[in-house]
């Protein structure tokens, strides 16, 4: 049936031309390897369980058991688990007294993992103890628990506060023999970074009891495995990449509704597809972004169902509610019986659930990161059979991006996690803490925490320790580490409420920006609406709202350089890091509907001041000129930085893990510090947490695929799949699209040493032979011989026309069309100007010429569309719009024409659906807007 399925999204007419790419992934043979000298308890497991392990498990055990720290990243379906668990029990059943700790990001998970180690312990006959110690376990069998157990599984906001406990841990630190830090790609940004320093301050107690665990880490594949894990722990680790476990053939499909003019959105066609999948009985979990989602595509594909199927109706079932363990037992019983064919669920879904693997998975929307399309897309596959997977994208830059540029999906991770270890907040608070847990010296301090002195100088000072001579000791009241929360930086941040239940908290520039009164909110795909903001109390409270717009808060941002720590050359291109002062007022914020503004309110917030670290470059002057003399409109300059700088912004992700709302950014045509044009990107936390810096690092990728990404959007003048920002503090204004590829092409062209070059696409940029002596510096008279060409003449003609000079232009493309009648850009462009000069029947027959030559010359058709107008030609006017939809349906420019074309026939409702369409395309269409009030004002 899978086969039925390729084969129409391959021919059918309504599939076909929205399949971007299929990657066939093969089936791979397993490879298997043995454990010499297993406990006889271990051995018997292994055949009791009809067990064979496979090579990357063997390799994993033989390290482990050698003493190296051990990085499994292997995928999650491969048996990682086993590949640590085996030599754990192995040590804890040799020795008596061992122990090992689990430390585990979600409860879930820890839920899970408990149920496998008993299963092990009882089948082995052994005796462990295995216990999950976290805030949900009862207070009277917790001591128990610390003089028993010898297997913890825990997680790090239980282990933060119960580190300063050790003491009566004792036994257990003294014999820890492995610390398993499973799912570490978690440990990322700001909560990364407290983890990192809870890592250290458990190493220090360890080795204080006498013991020095091996660490073993499992994680997602990874861009920077070694820093990565070296920076979470503070020691080297060996890796165990390469995944020997079967797999059978698996098919994954990149689907676009916005390939062509979609007419669909991604939430009907993510419900024809998986309508498509279940009647052909393929058994498939479809994630969405939101639960609302979740249950709607459900809804309606058990509604069509009806119809046509209803036999399949109480076979589709929508993933509720949270982990409740009923639930999950149910599904997860329907699919393994069959009884349920197909499953929506929410992305939560993909952590550690176990619900056994599918013939198919639908993944609606990029879901962020590809750790979590690859943890998604694993649900596929069915021990060796072959297997499906759908992403479905959306129309934002990222989407987009990946489903232009598959290779980015298939090949080599491209993703690096983060962990910063100077921030100076975090570092002092984890000091803090250490000093509370146990006396601090100078060689705990530099073997540890591997911090900047100041940080030890500023707790010195902080009047809560005292100088001893075992070192520094803790004499405050309270517990440090109450006050320090492992996903937030400063302590002053704001809590939001629903429903008198806390929500999220966040830190103050994010409360500002995102939940600042009247503001709609988006926690987990739901929408909810601001009731108050109380800036004393630092409370929000929100309540739950369905509703259509969203919210925009304007600011003014000013950034200023405190001091440049590093600045790396690449070609002649250099980008500075450093620590910088972000200033924000947030004056203003707007609904939003579609993109278009329904209206606007003031904010009242004092001004936010905080200190980050951030990235920045300058434009040099020659860009600058060249760009400013090829683009005469005003603001082209302006707006070409800024667009730069929203879709460097949105490609950020991509390289770095993080949310595009972790970094903030500011474009300038002058900065008073650098003296000149100057971009911004800096890490939105106070004192940051390692982005940037890391942005530094991957620049030339970062500057390549962004370039990429706007270069393929098929939008004219910008859109939301490219420079757009859905946050954008200016409102978006202003923004230059054509200006802004050539920035980002002039910075490629200075990191690969070259001179910065004049745009080269003549229908899509534009070439000028004025500025020619950048590139040429040697033309001069006697060169000027080769220039007389029609190419040459049409160039030389276009900047004139972009300079305003029309008559000199004129006279170019009059000469390069005498050399060569067909010379499609002289054509357009002359019938562009005489279409200025109200020549329209004249340009008509220019355009017409262009469009015999090369009948779906977008351009030709627009311009001859609007002459058509121009000459009172309503009709043909437009037959021509929509010959130009049906070859550029995403050009707001094409429904603009078209609905003036209908509007001045009479046909008042096609041309209100068509300037719509336009400002569903382009909200920043003025031109559009105010027509389309007109007719309705009328
Ligand atoms: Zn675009
Ligand atoms: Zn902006």
């Amino acid at each position: 049936m899978l086969k039925n399925v390729l084969e129409t999204l391959e021919k059918n007419r309504i599939f076909r031309r929205k399949v971007e790419h299929i990657e066939t992934l093969n089936e791979r043979q397993a490879h298997y390897g043995e454990v010499k000298d297993l406990p006889s308890s271990l051995q018997k497991y292994l055949q009791d369980s009809h067990i064979q392990l496979y090579q990357h498990q063997v390799e994993a055990t033989e390290l482990i058991r050698n003493g190296e720290n051990v990085l499994i990243t292997t995928p999650t379906a491969s048996g990682k688990t086993l590949a640590f668990n085996l030599a754990i029990v192995e040590t804890l059943s040799r020795d008596e007294e061992a122990t090992a700790l689990y430390i585990y990001p979600a409860k879930a998970l820890a839920n899970d993992q408990l149920n496998v180690l008993k299963h092990l312990e009882s089948s082995c006959g052994l005796d462990f103890k295995p216990n999950i110690y976290d805030g949900d376990t009862p207070r009277n069998i917790r001591p128990w628990i610390k003089e028993n157990s010898r297997l913890i599984l825990t997680n790090p906001y239980m282990l933060h506060l119960i580190m300063g406990w050790h003491h009566q841990w004792s036994r257990f630190y003294k014999n820890l023999k492995y610390v398993v830090i499973d799912e570490a790609h978690h440990y990322r940004g700001v909560f990364g970074s407290n983890v990192a320093f809870l890592i250290r301050r458990l190493r220090r107690i360890c080795n204080h009891y006498g013991s020095y665990p091996q660490f073993i880490l499992s994680s997602a594949t990874l861009a920077n495995p070694d820093e990565f894990s070296r920076n979470l722990v503070g020691m080297s680790f060996q890796e165990v990449n390469q995944d020997t476990s079967p797999s059978g053939k698996k098919h994954f499909v990149l689907y676009n509704p916005f390939a062509k003019w979609g007419d669909l959105s991604t939430h009907q066609e993510t419900k024809n597809l998986f309508q498509l999948m279940v009647t052909n009985d393929l058994q498939t979990l479809c994630f969405t972004v939101s639960r609302k989602m979740a249950e709607i595509i459900a809804m309606w594909t058990k509604k069509e169902l009806n119809q046509t199927r209803p036999d399949l109706v109480n076979r589709i079932t929508a993933y509720r509610s949270g982990y409740l363990a009923e639930e999950r037992r149910k599904i997860e019983k329907g699919l393994k019986t069959g009884s349920l064919v197909g499953v929506t669920c929410t992305n939560a879904l993909e952590l550690g659930v176990d619900i056994g693997s599918l013939d198919c998975v639908i993944i609606s929307g990029y879901p962020g990161t590809m750790i979590s399309t690859w943890q998604q897309a694993g649900r596929a596959g069915r021990a060796e059979n072959e297997s499906m997977v759908i992403m479905v994208a959306f129309e934002n830059a990222l989407d987009q991006y990946l489903m232009k540029h598959p290779e980015f999906l298939f090949h080599k991770s491209h993703e690096n996690a983060v962990i910063d270890l100077q921030n100076k907040k975090i570092t002092q608070g984890h000091l803090m803490c250490a000093v509370k847990e146990m006396p601090l010296t100078v060689d705990d301090f530099e073997k540890y925490f591997e911090a900047d002195y100041d940080t030890l100088e500023a707790i010195r000072q902080g009047g809560l320790v005292k100088e001893t001579l075992i070192g520094l000791t803790y004499i405050g009241r309270n517990d440090p580490a109450m006050n320090i929360s492992l996903d937030q930086i400063s302590s002053d941040h704001f809590k939001v409420f629903h429903n008198k239940r806390l929500m999220e908290t966040m830190d103050r520039q994010h409360a500002y920006s995102e939940a600042h009164e009247g503001a709609v909110l988006i926690n987990q795909g739901e929408t909810y609406t601001v009731d108050s903001f109380d800036l004393a109390k630092r409370t929000i409270n929100v309540k739950k709202m369905d509703v259509d717009y969203h919210t925009q808060a304007l600011k003014n941002v000013d950034v200023s350089i405190e001091k440049e720590i590093s600045s790396r050359k690449i070609g002649n291109f250099s980008v500075s890091f450093g620590e910088v002062k972000v200033s924000q007022d947030f004056y203003k914020y707007k609904t939003m509907l579609y993109g278009k503004t329904l209206s606007t309110y003031n904010l009242d917030l004092p001004p936010l001041k905080y200190h980050t670290r951030g990235l920045w470059f300058t434009v040099p002057g020659l860009v600058q000129d060249t760009l400013e003399n090829v683009f005469t409109k005003k603001d082209a300059y302006a707006g070409s930085l800024h667009g730069a700088e929203h879709a460097l912004i949105s490609m950020f992700p991509l390289l770095v893990l993080c949310d595009r709302f972790d970094i903030g950014g500011l474009s300038t045509n002058y900065h008073p510090e650098t003296g000149k044009a100057t971009i911004f990107i800096y890490d939105a936390y106070e004192g940051g947490i390692g982005l940037a810096e890391k942005a530094v690092e991957v620049m030339e990728k970062l500057v390549e695929v962004t370039r990429d990404m706007v270069k393929s959007c098929q939008c004219r003048k910008g859109c939301p799949t490219c420079i757009y920002s859905p946050k954008c503090g200016n409102d978006n204004k202003p923004l230059h699209k054509k200006g802004t590829i050539f920035i980002l092409e002039s910075i490629m062209k200075m990191m690969k040493g070259e001179s910065v070059d004049l745009p080269t696409d003549i229908t899509y940029d534009h070439r000028e032979t004025i500025t020619a002596p950048f590139k040429h510096p040697m033309v001069g008279a006697e060169g000027y011989q080769e220039f007389e060409n029609p190419e040459n003449l049409t160039r030389k003609g276009e900047s004139f026309y972009l300079n305003g000079n029309n008559k000199e232009a004129l006279t170019c493309f009059q000469k390069a069309l005498k050399m060569d009648e067909n010379n499609i850009s002289a054509l357009k462009y002359q019938g562009m100007i005489l279409a200025e000069q109200d020549s329209h029947a004249k340009a008509i027959a220019s355009f017409k010429k262009v469009l015999k030559k090369r009948e779906d010359d977008a351009e030709a058709l627009y311009y001859l569309a609007v002459s058509l107008h121009e000459t009172g030609n309503y009709s043909n006017s437009k037959d021509a719009s929509w010959k130009l939809i049906e070859k550029r349906g995403d050009w707001d420019d094409a429904w603009h024409v078209l609905a003036m074309a209908l509007q001045a026939l009479g046909d008042k409702e096609g041309a209100i659906t068509a300037y719509r369409k336009a400002l569903a395309i382009n909200p920043l269409n003025e031109d559009a807007a105010d027509k389309l009030n007109g007719i309705l004002e009328d």
